[in-house]
């Protein structure tokens, strides 16, 4: 036969309710490249180099994971802008193929490398606002 043993709960610092995260908020201020806690401080110290803590309110940035993510979410975001407007030069204009490659491919680049950073940021937010990885400071091994 198994026992169980409830430890009792016993009221610590740690057991307080943690402060509230607005995800929204958290996204905008990192598209913005800017602390999604006080946004204020940059979260970037590169073009894609996101700083180890935020210079204002002192929030650590190391435990982020965007890895890929951001990169993803840019080829979704600009397939979706230049695929369509391939289709539709195309379909209606059909123009010599040399003159298309060279707006589409800078087009394609350009956007890509607007969009990177602004995304990163974003991820990097919502990762914050929804204590992934290290960011939730109650259990900050995962
Ligand atoms: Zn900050």
């Amino acid at each position: 036969m198994e026992t169980v043993s409830v430890a009792p709960k016993v009221w610590t610092r740690d057991a307080a309710p943690a402060e509230k995260r607005n995800v929204w908020t958290a996204l905008t201020r990192g598209l913005r490249g800017r602390c999604p806690r006080c946004g204020e401080g940059k979260l970037f110290r590169a073009f894609l180099k996101v700083d180890d803590h935020c210079s204002v309110c002192g929030q650590d940035f190391t435990p982020h994971r965007a890895d890929d993510l951001p990169a993803y979410l840019v080829i979704v975001i600009v397939g979706h802008i230049v695929v369509p407007t391939i289709l539709w030069i195309e379909t209606d204009y059909a123009p010599s193929v040399p003159l298309q490659l060279s707006i589409y491919l800078p087009l394609t680049l350009i956007l890509s490398l607007l969009l990177l950073q602004p995304v990163k940021g974003a991820v990097v937010g919502v990762q914050w606002a929804l204590r992934m990885h290290g960011f939730d400071e109650q259990n900050p091994t995962e």
